[in-house]
C-alpha cells in the first residue's frame, strides 16, 4: 500500500478520477489532512460513501511514532525525536520565532559532511530520509503544536537545518517541498522555506530549479584551509566555487542569501576574516546570521565573548551587509544548531 504522504494532488486525482469520482474529492482529502489535521479517511467529510473502502484499501496514513518530546523551559523550544519504520531515529526541533513557530527538519539519519564544530558531524551518514519521512516531521511536528496550543497556530515555517546536509539528498527534499507547496494542501509558500547547506555544489544546480526558496551557506570562514578544518566539504568544493554558483542564483526582490557565520573563541572574527570577506563578497546580497559557538560535551572549540562577536557583526555591517546575532534557542534541551543526535548517541555521551 502506498503512503499517503507520498502522494501528489496529481496522483490522487488521477487514482479517484479513475474510479468514477471528481477531482474536487481528491482536492477535498487532501485540504483536509493537510490543512486541517484530519488523521484517517474516516475522518474526512463530504466525501461519497463509496470512495472510503477504496482509500483505505490503496493508501496508509503511516504516521511516525513519537518517541520522545523535550521541552525548553527557557523559551518554548520543543523537540521531537521520531521513531522512523526501521526503528532508526531522527530530531525535529519547533523553535518559536516572532509568534509561530519555526520547524527544524532534518533530511537524513545522521551525516557523512563531518564538520568539525557540529555534533550530528560525529555520527555519520546512516541513511537518507524519504520525502513522506521529511512531510511528516513537518506534519506531525506542526499538529503537536496545534494540539498543545489549542488549534491556534498559522503554518510554521521550515527551515532544512536538523540533522543532515539536504543538498546531498536533493531529490527526496526537492519532492517534499513539493508536496507540502500543494496549495489545496498546506500550501506553503516559497519564502516559508529555507534550505541551508554546507556547501554541496552539485546540489545547488538542482536546487535552482526549485523556484524562489531562500537559501542559507554554512560559510564560517572565507579562508579556504580554516573553512576545510570546519566543513572538510570545503576540499571538494572551495569558497570561491561556491560563490561563483551562488552569484547565478535568481532571487526575488528584496530577497537575501543568508551566511550563516559561526562565530568560534580566538578562530574566525579578526580583522582580515573581514577584509577576505569585503573581497569575495563584494555586491552580493547577504545577510550575516551570527552564532556564537554553541559548546557540546567534547566540543573543540569555545564560545565567544558576546563583545567580540558584536564587534565583528559592527564590522560586516561597515562593509555594506547586512548581519545579525542570532540567540541560540532551546540550549537546555540540546536543540541548538549542530547539536541534533540520535538518540543513542545522546545516551551514550551522557
Ligand atoms: S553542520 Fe550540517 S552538514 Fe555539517 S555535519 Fe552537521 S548536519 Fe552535517
Amino acid at each position: 500500500m502506498k503512503s499517503f504522504f507520498s502522494l501528489p494532488l496529481s496522483q490522487l486525482e488521477s487514482f479517484v478520477i479513475e474510479h468514477g469520482f471528481t477531482k474536487v474529492h481528491a482536492q477535498t482529502i487532501y485540504t483536509q489532512v493537510y490543512k486541517h489535521s484530519k488523521k484517517s479517511f474516516h475522518e474526512i467529510e463530504g466525501l461519497p460513501k463509496k470512495l472510503y473502502p477504496l482509500l483505505e484499501e490503496n493508501f496508509i496514513f503511516d504516521f511516525l511514532e513519537i518517541a520522545k518530546v523535550q521541552e525548553s523551559i527557557d523559551d518554548k523550544t520543543i523537540k521531537l525525536l521520531f521513531k522512523l519504520s526501521d526503528g532508526r531515529t531522527v530530531e525535529t526541533v519547533c523553535v518559536p520565532f516572532q509568534k509561530k513557530y519555526t520547524l527544524c527538519l532534518s533530511s537524513q539519519v545522521g551525516c557523512s559532511m563531518k564538520c568539525s564544530f557540529c555534533f550530528t558531524g560525529t555520527q555519520g551518514l546512516t541513511r537518507s530520509l524519504k520525502e513522506k519521512e521529511i512531510i511528516l516531521q513537518y506534519i506531525q511536528a506542526y499538529n503537536f503544536i496545534k494540539e498543545k496550543f489549542n488549534g491556534h497556530q498559522a503554518a510554521p515555517n521550515i527551515v532544512f537545518m536538523g540533522q543532515g546536509e539536504p543538498l546531498h539528498n536533493i531529490e527526496e527534499v526537492a519532492q517534499a517541498i513539493s508536496i507540502l507547496r500543494i496549495n489545496e494542501g498546506m500550501g506553503l509558500g516559497p519564502r516559508q522555506i529555507t534550505l541551508s547547506t554546507a556547501g554541496y555544489l552539485p546540489g545547488i544546480k538542482r536546487f535552482k530549479e526549485l523556484g524562489s526558496i531562500n537559501f542559507a551557506l554554512s560559510f564560517h570562514s572565507p579562508f579556504n584551509d580554516e573553512r576545510s578544518e570546519l566543513i572538510p566539504l570545503n576540499k571538494a568544493y572551495p569558497i570561491e566555487k561556491l560563490i561563483e554558483e551562488l552569484k547565478g542564483l535568481k532571487l526575488m526582490k528584496r530577497q537575501y542569501l543568508t551566511f550563516e557565520y559561526l562565530v568560534i573563541k580566538d578562530l574566525n572574527h579578526s580583522k582580515k576574516h573581514l577584509e577576505k570577506i569585503g573581497e569575495l563578497l563584494k555586491g552580493m546580497p547577504v545577510i550575516f546570521n551570527l552564532i556564537p559557538f554553541n559548546e557540546f560535551p567534547g566540543a573543540p572549540y569555545k564560545r565567544p565573548l558576546m563583545e567580540s562577536v558584536e564587534e565583528f557583526k559592527v564590522g560586516l555591517m561597515e562593509l555594506g551587509f547586512h548581519a545579525k546575532i542570532r540567540t541560540t534557542k532551546g540550549d537546555d534541551i540540546l536543540a541548538a544548531c549542530g547539536q541534533l543526535t540520535s538518540e543513542e548517541l545522546e545516551e551514550a555521551l551522557c
